[in-house]
Formats: structure tokens, C-alpha cells, sequence
């Protein structure tokens, strides 16, 4: 069901920990399986030196964050943005369907992270203009539930 890139990057994940004194921080969930991402960025001259992770939830979340912080990692801001989530799941050689939004959880965590950074260095991300981390399709679901 999961391939080996996942099953790698869900029992040795990279990129674990935080970064204190982060230059951007972005924290997404999403409410089908309970996942939580949270993703550290430090930045300099625009380049994402280092990036670390914490997630919550479940392993395709955990492979998915692992293998994004991994591509994005050493690149620019700029590259980054263009991280899709369909390239996270081509890295891990595939995600079950029913897994798929697990991949749009690190696209977005990333994204978050991205806009936190360039919103307190007064920047304009192309292409993140219009960008809405906090709308998840399934979140009306939760509600009706209370
Ligand atoms: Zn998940």
C-alpha cells in the first residue's frame, strides 16, 4: 500500500525539531485524518538555510513534511513557493488516494511558513497573494459535528 520513500521517511524522518528564533513559522491541519504540521524556516539573503518540522498525525503527514523539507531545503524562497503538493507525492514514489491530502498538508504548511516570513519582512510572495492557509474544504465538517 505505501512504498518504500514513504515507509523510509515515516520511520527516519529528516528535518525533525524546531528553530528557535525562526524567520517564519506556518501551522496547518486538517480535519480528515487530525493532522497537524507545523514548519520552522530560516532564511537568509532569501535562500531557506535550514527547515525544520513537527507533525502531528498520521505517518503519510510525517513522510509527507519529511521529503518537502528536504526539497525545498538550501533553495529560494521563491523556488519554494512552486512546491506543489503533486511533486511531494511524486518524491514519495506515490501516496494511496485516500492519503493524498496528507501531501496538500505539507504544500501548505510550507506555504504558511512562507507568508509568515515574508509578511514580517514587509515582501509580496507572487502567487501567494491570494493564498488562504486556514481554508480546508473539510472544515464545515467539523462544525456540524458540534
Ligand atoms: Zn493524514
Amino acid at each position: 500500500m505505501y512504498s518504500e520513500k514513504v515507509m523510509d521517511h515515516f520511520t527516519n524522518p529528516r528535518n525533525v525539531g524546531e528553530i528557535e528564533n525562526a524567520d517564519g513559522i506556518g501551522e496547518v491541519g486538517n480535519a480528515r485524518c487530525g493532522d497537524i504540521m507545523k514548519i520552522y524556516l530560516k532564511v537568509n539573503n532569501d535562500v531557506i538555510e535550514d527547515i525544520k518540522f513537527k507533525t502531528f498525525g498520521c505517518g503519510s503527514a510525517i513522510a509527507s513534511s519529511s521529503i518537502a523539507t528536504e526539497m525545498v531545503k538550501g533553495k529560494s524562497i521563491h523556488e519554494a513557493l512552486k512546491l506543489t503538493n503533486k511533486a511531494v507525492v511524486e518524491a514519495l514514489d506515490g501516496l494511496p488516494p485516500a492519503k493524498v491530502h496528507c501531501s496538500v498538508l505539507a504544500e501548505q504548511a510550507i506555504k504558511a511558513a512562507l507568508l509568515d516570513y515574508a509578511k514580517k519582512n514587509n515582501l509580496t510572495l507572487e502567487g501567494l497573494e491570494d493564498f488562504d492557509f486556514e481554508a480546508d474544504p473539510h472544515h464545515d465538517d467539523v462544525h456540524e459535528e458540534e
